[in-house]
């Protein structure tokens, strides 16, 4: 460490590499203070502020057991994605999407709400949770215990099955246990048409009410924090600067940089679950 901060004065450095030492190591120092200071405003902004509208990604769940699409080991690097134009068009594809949906179902099913989860339920108790934006299809914040009415699921749901002719709502679970019985693709008891997860795919729309409703709290939230989310899926990555721009506080808890790093107010990159039990649990 000396002998690298002694480098610069070496003849055989020249002042380029010099202002690249300082500039790397100005960085570091900046990003290691804001990072600690950081996780005490997090507690501090949480008592300060009376609404708060909370942004999560997959990256809230990993600590159940539900894989996030790209981290190494994520479901992208098992998986090809579907999308709803190759659905439509293609029985293999669609064969292909339902194997996949049955094998990611197992790990929903079966995991349970994490510490993260419970501090936003908390949040909500304490009257500060003005709405719970979410990417995520799994539930596990309605199983926590946040208020449906609070929650706005931009991709939907996975919960729940849909007949792309009719719209006719299935459970998931009815569903689940036929696909462990056949590779058929499900299709509508009604009018025969292809059943598949009410999830957004990629190539297919978000519902506009959804959309509407999220850049509205967003607009009139005075802070929103992202939970877990890579920030590189749109429009939900949209919602972060609106709120900004609008005036909020901005807070990013992801484990990986994201786009928005540098543009927030607070920036943490430990896991979700310690932090939130942290900030929200024990200090409100
Ligand atoms: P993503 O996979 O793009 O990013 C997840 C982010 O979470 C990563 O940047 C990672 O660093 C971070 N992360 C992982 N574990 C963390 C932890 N313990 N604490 C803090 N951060 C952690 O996920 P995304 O941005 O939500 O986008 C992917 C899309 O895939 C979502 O919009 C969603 O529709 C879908 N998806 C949902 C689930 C789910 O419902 N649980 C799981 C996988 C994918």
């Amino acid at each position: 460490m000396v002998a690298k901060a002694c480098a610069p004065f070496n003849a055989n450095y020249s002042i380029k590499s010099f202002l690249t030492l300082i500039t790397h190591y100005s960085t570091l120092t900046t990003q290691s203070i804001r990072k600690l200071n950081l996780k005490l405003d997090l507690s501090d902004i949480i008592k300060a502020k009376k609404k708060i509208v909370i942004l999560t990604g997959a990256g809230i769940s990993t600590e159940s057991g539900i894989p996030d699409f790209r981290s190494p080991g994520g479901l992208w690097s098992i998986y090809r994605t579907v999308t709803i134009q190759e659905f439509l068009a293609n029985e293999e594809d669609r064969k292909y999407y339902w194997q996949y949906k049955r094998e990611s179902y197992k790990n929903i099913v079966k995991a349970n709400p994490n510490d993260g989860h419970n501090a936003l339920v908390t949040l909500e108790k304490k009257g500060k949770l003005q709405c719970l934006i979410t990417q995520n299809i799994d539930g596990l914040h309605q199983i926590a215990g946040n208020s449906s009415n609070l929650i706005l699921e931009l991709h939907g749901t996975d919960r729940q099955v849909i007949c792309l002719k009719c719209s006719k709502l299935y459970n998931r679970d009815e569903i689940q246990a036929h696909l462990e019985r056949s590779d058929d693709v499900p299709v509508c008891d009604d009018c025969g048409g292809w059943l598949k997860p009410a999830t957004v795919s990629f190539g297919q729309n978000l519902q506009p009410q959804i959309i509407e409703q999220a850049m509205y709290e967003s607009e009139h939230c005075d802070a929103f924090l992202v939970i877990g989310s890579s920030l590189t899926v749109h429009p939900a990555a949209l919602l972060p600067e609106h709120a900004k721009r609008s005036g909020a506080w901005l807070g990013i808890l992801n484990g990986d940089p994201t786009p928005l790093d540098s543009f927030s107010d607070w920036v943490c990159h430990d896991p979700a679950g310690q932090v939130l039990q942290k900030a929200i649990n024990i200090t409100i």
